[in-house]
């Protein structure tokens, strides 16, 4: 499966959308799900998926769903600013296998930056849960005031 095939209903993020498998959420409307990645690059680093789009990549998604996620993908990211304060905060998206994509359901990374570190490698090592919930609150709470 890469950059051109069948939505697969059995991929991790739908089963996360269905609530088949859990997920540290930090906001949810009608149309977008953002919770924090268990292998995270950075501390912070967040997925924003949409909930309706059965769209593997940016390719298939419509434009409705895609607006819709690019406006939580913004406030996401100054909730990460404002709670976290990293030096920077970084967008990723990746289309197909070649370009690093390894769950087949559109999603945006964020990835926040501090100065002097490097990024963990991509979704190789699990958080850890305690860590993950601590932040969870601190998110959920800026993103629901
Ligand atoms: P991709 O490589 O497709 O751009 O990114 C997929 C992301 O999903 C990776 O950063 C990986 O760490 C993350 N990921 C994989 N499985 C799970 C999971 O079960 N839960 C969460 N929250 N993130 C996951």
């Amino acid at each position: 499966m890469s950059l051109h095939g069948e939505y697969d209903p059995q991929n991790i993020f739908a089963k996360i959308i269905r609530g088949e498998a859990p997920c540290y959420k930090v906001y949810e409307d009608e149309e977008v799900l953002a919770f924090l990645d268990v292998f995270p690059q950075s501390y912070g680093h967040t997925l924003v998926i949409p909930k309706r789009a059965a769209a593997r990549n940016l390719l298939e998604v419509d434009g409705d769903s895609l607006s819709k996620v690019m406006a939580v993908v913004q406030r996401v990211a100054k909730v990460l600013v404002a709670e976290l304060d990293p030096a920077g905060v970084q967008l990723a998206q990746f289309n197909g296998a070649p370009a690093g994509q390894t769950v087949f359901h559109l999603h945006m990374h964020l990835i926040p930056r501090y100065e002097g570190q490097a990024l963990e490698a991509h979704a190789a090592n699990k958080g850890d849960a305690q860590v993950l919930t601590e932040l969870q609150a601190r998110l959920q709470k800026r993103l629901a005031a």
